[in-house]
């Protein structure tokens, strides 16, 4: 595909300045004005229109493509919720309106809508109080250190360490490092859970706490779950439920009731909201009562005559972790989705997502090993070991996105060799997974039989394979002019 660079053409354009209405000098003070005219690409309109929806059409996305990224829980969002996230009434508040202006009803509006969204994740969690103001996953767990750093402290508690588990998401021991803690990391045993034992012997008075992501990131629901939180909770340690893996579980598991005692969602994964490309995100954090004085503030409120209002005064709050009240649109198109889906409309959710997960498990076992024996939660995870001689499970992503399909989750786990780990989440149609199926039947074949073909792959995209390390180490992101031809 050619840069708009290229389309460019002397004296062609797309829009007319009147020329006498605007005066250069009159708007820029003189010295800040160019010597000499931007080199901008001057292009036809219907040239932009087509340039711009080609480059749009490279993109992979749920709208486009099937996309089993696991982990990441890349699922179709509902057009309703955008619609709500796009009222002008939501779109055009802004955080520094004194509240209570303009009769009180948009800040009154926008205020209730937060209020009911964490009332709504203590409800589907079983936490007693949320904040919203996390701006990603990542940033709700260090939020939640904090606040369990903080409790500590309240409690004079000496503790330097937190444990997680090695199939853990990156971001936990980031988030615990950074928090103040060593990390402490605990190998999964044969099942893909933590091993049990060998987190009993790492348990003690100086555990601050424990991160679990449930189901796992191998999707699989630890039957131990109760006798983990029952041991740290004898040593005053505090149990983080990591919700990215929330789809799972929706309506069906409260982690309140389990006893876990702070958590975070993400709401782009569960909740309605496009993600990828690196944001923007929403990850709210919940805690029990005990944790109830650290949260952030500002706090909303509503007084016995039902105003909404910003509450400050909380003086063991860990303070703020970020500006106003969190991403608010994407907190809009929680609630809206919330609301949509109502309570057996989420656990229906979760139910799909499970089932759907479980239906490639079933079909794609024989062409690849399964980690898990038995049933998965909402992702299943496979190795590409069993691929022909010399090809790997990054062969194997390129080469589906050559059949229109995103690749799944690659090389995470990292406890996994090789791994494949796919989440078709709850949208996808059983054609659908047939398809990909059938498309994963046909690599593993061809890994055998002509893995040449396998190594070349992708051919179809508009940028073939990359050196990706060096793609990484030696970025070159400005456009250079070619130099002319001699
Ligand atoms: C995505 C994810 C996170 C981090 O969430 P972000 O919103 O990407 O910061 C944490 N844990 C798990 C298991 C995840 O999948």
């Amino acid at each position: 595909m050619k840069l708009i660079y290229e389309l460019s053409s002397k004296g062609r354009g797309g829009v007319r300045i009147p020329e006498d209405k605007i005066s250069p000098e009159e708007m820029v003070p003189t010295e800040l004005l160019r010597a000499e005219p931007p080199e901008l690409p001057e292009v036809s309109e219907s040239e932009v229109v087509r340039h711009y929806t080609k480059l749009s059409r490279l993109n992979y996305s749920v709208d486009t493509h099937f996309y089993p990224l696991g982990s990441c829980t890349m699922k179709y969002n509902p057009r309703a919720c955008e619609a709500a996230a796009s009222m002008p009434e939501l779109c055009e508040v802004h955080p520094l309106w004194p509240q209570l202006r303009h009769g009180g009803l948009l800040t009154q509006g926008s205020l209730q809508i937060l209020y009911n969204t964490e009332r709504l994740l203590s409800e589907i969690t079983g936490l007693a109080e949320f904040t919203l103001q996390p701006m990603a996953g990542s940033h709700g767990e260090l939020t939640a250190v904090m606040m369990m750093a903080a409790y500590h402290r309240d409690r004079g508690n000496k503790k330097t360490h937190i444990i997680i588990p090695d199939s853990a998401h990156g971001t936990n021991p980031a988030s615990a490092a950074l928090g103040g803690y060593d990390v402490v990391t605990i190998p999964s045993d044969a099942s893909g859970d933590m091993d049990i034992d060998l987190f009993k012997e790492a348990l003690n008075e100086e555990t601050a706490g424990v991160m679990l992501t449930l189901p796992s990131t191998l999707g699989v629901f630890n039957p131990r779950v109760k006798e983990i939180i029952d041991a740290v909770h004898a040593v005053d340690g505090l149990m983080y439920y990591d919700g990215a893996n929330f789809n799972a579980i929706m309506g069906r598991i409260k982690p309140g009731n389990l006893g876990f005692d702070i958590c975070h969602l993400n709401l782009h994964k569960s909740f309605s909201t496009p993600h990828g490309g690196g944001g923007p995100g929403s990850g709210p954090v919940g805690v029990c009562e005990k944790l109830q004085p650290y949260l952030p503030i500002s706090r909303i409120a509503k007084t016995k005559d039902g105003v909404y209002t910003l509450d400050y005064d909380h003086p063991k709050s860990i303070g703020y972790v970020a500006p106003f009240y969190g991403n608010f649109s994407i907190l809009v198109r929680a609630y809206a989705y919330l609301l949509m889906l109502g309570r057996e409309g989420l656990r229906g959710t979760s139910d799909r997502a499970v089932l759907n997960a479980n239906y490639l498990l079933e079909k794609l076992r024989g062409a690849y090993p399964a980690v898990s024996e038995g049933r998965c939660m909402h992702e299943c995870v496979f190795s590409g070991k069993s691929l022909g001689e010399g090809i790997h499970t990054l062969d194997l992503a390129k080469a589906l996105l050559d059949r229109g399909v995103h690749a799944p989750t690659v090389y995470f786990p990292l406890n996994v060799p090789e791994a494949i780990m796919i989440e078709p989440t709850e949208t996808e149609t059983k054609e659908t997974l047939d398809e990909f199926v059938a498309m994963m039947e046909e690599i593993a074949e061809l890994s055998q039989t002509d893995p040449d073909s396998l190594k070349a792959a992708p051919i179809t995209t508009s940028v073939g394979r990359l050196d990706e390390v060096a793609a990484a180490k030696n970025m070159d992101l400005v456009y250079v002019q070619p130099a002319a031809a001699e």
